[in-house]
């Protein structure tokens, strides 16, 4: 009996050769790297198709005939063995540039065959090279019935292919594995979780998801390793959550008091929304609850995020505690301090600033200040989680803008009181909810799904960069009067110089066009001081338009910009466009967002555009991207770095399995808190072998 964690380069037909092949290109190290090394499709070999059907354009295919004739043909290079198959429909040829004195040897005439193979067309006439060529059993009709019906296709490198180490030889190894596994793989789940989910054994799918026995097998096999995968990951996510919470107990904030009230009766300038209001109830909830909070708050671009931040803050205050607010950039955390400051009008609370540009006497006034408590509100980039910025009380964590922050930031903040703060995570790019379920399973999660009143839906519509006078005519329209414009370039790292020159010619043009305007132009390539500067000049109306790269994508507020023309829109991510698009709108004129493409863009580009120009709703907008582009390339999940080393399971389209493999776990945990029934001994080995094993999974704790 070979055991999973046995090193591949002992198997036969390996090697250490290709046991370095396997293992640099694949990862693959072991007998249990090679099992769950699953086949990418399947090729149905339960069909025979009929020669007169046969056309060139499909892909492998099975027929059914005898050989009529076989014959050498052509010299040196050109040397090939032409075989006629007929069935009672039609001929094909059979070609062989390899092996011609073994296919000689071994076929024989008249003998009936099934063939398979891609069909190609070569001097007019319809062919099979090195087709794979099977006996059928005269006294027995061929029923089908053949040993691999659905054949594995397995993802191999270019390197491994030219080793040989192709489809079919991983389908051989694999194979071979089976064989030597001859009794049955032992259970990964418990029989409640087998049962109760009506699923097959880990034996019977780990078999099938390499050489299904049928199609209804094949889609057992899926779903019973999509689960089991989708139950482990969830399992480590809640457990890690609740073993959280049972160490950390968290701050009490009991009351209501004059901060939030006088706030709300005489400074807030508007009437909350109704998403507002509910989602701080529900924070509310989770600060009076004796146990710490850690809170995921989505809401789109505009929703009013912030104004329920400094309310959350609020409370805190009222409870002898203190508050920080963690935003991505520089200028997004200045821009939260004049917020809530103009928020807060001569209310008696003090909000500080602190960034890597905050330096000196007016820094160590500051630290000061938060260790005696003073400072009520720290507002500040990644620098206030250094361990030199220390609180007097923290009580309450906001961390603006998740995506740029991991796991690890959240976990620092903990530590900055005795007793872990409250955590409350901001995110305005709106997460399809199998993801946010994956990502941040580990918190709960608040959604503010309505903008504020009179907001006008911004009008987004596709233009072709031909038409670009039309484009020019539109924003001078806007410019006339007196709003402002973003034209925004992409910028991707592998090209940086290229899309600098993008950048720099579309300045030039815009500047030539434009000459009665201010233009003002911003990248990554900046200092961080000039950025900002040049930011600040756009926001005060200085200049009127800002050529830019993405660098503006996050949370700048300039209201009096209406017009956010995005170039080169098809090499942008929904979300991101989406994003982009949330900087203008924000004041009471219609804005306007244009995108931009080349000409010829092909279908799947289109159908991307025309979900932008059809909606306007960020989680609609994010479910469509994640269908589209797969999770691995959305943003955030990059540096989320967990979960998505999926084998099997699909976030974009296994929503369902997720929401039933998250119940699982939320049962098993709640059933049996204390891990004491022997009968889930079976899930907590396994889910210490994969932490072991998956080097994400041990990141989260
Ligand atoms: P985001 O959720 O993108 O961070 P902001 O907090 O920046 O959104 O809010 C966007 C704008 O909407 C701000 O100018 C803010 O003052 C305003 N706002 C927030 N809540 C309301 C409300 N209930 N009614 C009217 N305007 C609001
Ligand atoms: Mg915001």
């Amino acid at each position: 009996m070979i055991q999973r964690s046995q090193d591949i380069k002992y198997l036969q037909g390996v090697g250490p050769a290709r046991a370095d092949l396997l293992s640099k290109e694949l990862g693959i190290r072991t007998v249990g790297d090679l099992l769950t090394y699953y086949p990418y499709k399947y090729v149905d070999k339960t069909h025979i198709y009929k020669i007169r059907e046969i056309d060139a354009s499909m892909p492998y295919v099975q027929v059914m005939g005898q050989i009529l004739s076989a014959d050498v043909v052509g010299e040196g290079r050109g040397k090939r063995l032409v075989a006629r198959l007929v069935d009672d429909t039609g001929v094909i040829e059979l070609v062989w540039f390899q092996g011609i004195k073994y296919a000689l040897k071994n076929y024989d005439f008249n003998v009936p065959y099934v063939v398979f193979g891609k069909p190609t067309v070569y001097g007019g006439r319809l062919n099979i090279a090195h087709p794979e060529i099977e006996k059928v059993d005269p006294s027995r009709p061929f029923d089908g019935e053949s040993k691999n019906r659905y054949v594995p296709s397995y993802n191999t490198s270019e390197k491994m292919k030219r080793s040989g180490l192709n489809s079919g030889a991983m389908m051989k190894l694999t194979s071979k594995l089976f064989e030597l596994f001859d009794s049955p793989f032992p259970e990964t789940l418990n029989t409640y979780l087998v049962e109760h989910y009506h699923l097959i054994s880990y034996d019977e799918a780990i078999r099938n998801i390499h050489f299904p026995q049928s199609a209804e097998l094949l889609r057992k096999a899926q779903v019973r390793l999509k689960f089991e995968e989708l139950f482990y990951v969830q399992l480590n996510i809640l457990r890690y959550a609740r073993d959280r919470m049972r160490k950390y107990r968290g701050i009490v904030f009991p009351k209501i008091g004059d901060a939030f009230n006088g706030f709300y009766h005489h400074h807030l300038p508007f009437e909350l929304t109704g998403a507002q209001k509910r989602v701080l109830k529900e924070i509310r909830k989770d600060m009076g609850s004796g146990r710490q909070m850690n809170r995921l708050l989505q809401g789109d671009v505009g929703s009013g995020k912030t104004l329920v931040a400094l309310m959350s803050a609020l409370i805190a205050i009222d409870n002898h505690s203190q508050a920080c607010i963690m935003a991505p950039t520089e200028i997004l955390a200045e821009q939260h301090l004049q917020t809530l400051r103009q928020f807060l009008g001569d209310m008696p609370i003090r909000v500080e600033l602190l960034t890597g540009n905050v330096k000196g006497k007016k820094r160590e006034t500051i630290l000061r200040d938060l260790k005696n408590g003073s400072v009520h509100i720290l507002v500040g980039t990644h620098a206030v989680i250094e361990d030199n910025v220390v609180f007097m009380r923290l009580g309450l964590a906001v961390i603006d803008e998740q995506h740029r922050f991991g796991v690890a930031q959240r976990a620092k903040m903990w530590q900055k009181n005795n007793v872990p703060p409250h955590v409350l995570v901001m995110t305005a790019t709106p997460i399809p909810r199998t993801l946010a379920m994956t990502l941040y399973g580990d918190l709960d999660v608040s959604v503010i799904d309505e903008l504020p009143p009179g907001r006008k839906p911004i009008y987004t519509v596709h233009m072709f960069d031909n038409h670009r006078d039309n484009i020019y005519r539109k924003l001078r329209m806007e410019l006339e009067q007196g709003r402002q414009v973003y034209i925004v370039y992409p910028l991707i790292q592998e090209s940086e110089k290229m899309d600098l020159k993008n950048l720099e010619d579309g300045y030039v043009q815009v500047c030539r066009h434009f000459p009665d305007y201010k233009v003002g132009k911003v990248h990554g390539k900046m200092k961080p001081a000039e950025k900002d500067a040049e930011m600040q000049r756009f926001a005060s109306g200085e200049t009127q338009i800002l050529v830019a790269t993405t660098v503006i994508e996050v949370g700048v507020n300039v209201p009096n910009a209406s017009v956010m023309v995005i170039e080169n829109a098809e090499r942008f991510g929904l979300s991101q466009l989406h994003q982009l698009r949330g900087r203008v709108g924000r004041g009471a004129d219609q804005s306007y967002c244009i995108l931009v493409t080349n000409y010829e863009i092909g279908t799947e580009t289109r159908k991307r555009i025309q979900i932008m120009v059809d909606s306007t709703d960020g989680f609609e907008i994010a479910e469509a991207d994640l269908r589209l582009r797969g999770p691995g390339d959305l943003e955030g999940t990059q540096q989320s770095g967990m979960a998505f080393d999926l084998k099997i399971a699909n976030l974009a389209s296994d929503g369902q399995i997720l929401t039933l493999a998250r119940e699982a776990a939320t049962t098993i945990l709640d059933n049996d808190p204390d891990e004491r029934n022997p009968q889930n001994d079976i899930l907590w080995r396994r889910l210490q072998e994969l932490r072991r094993t998956n080097i994400n999974w041990g990141a989260i704790s």
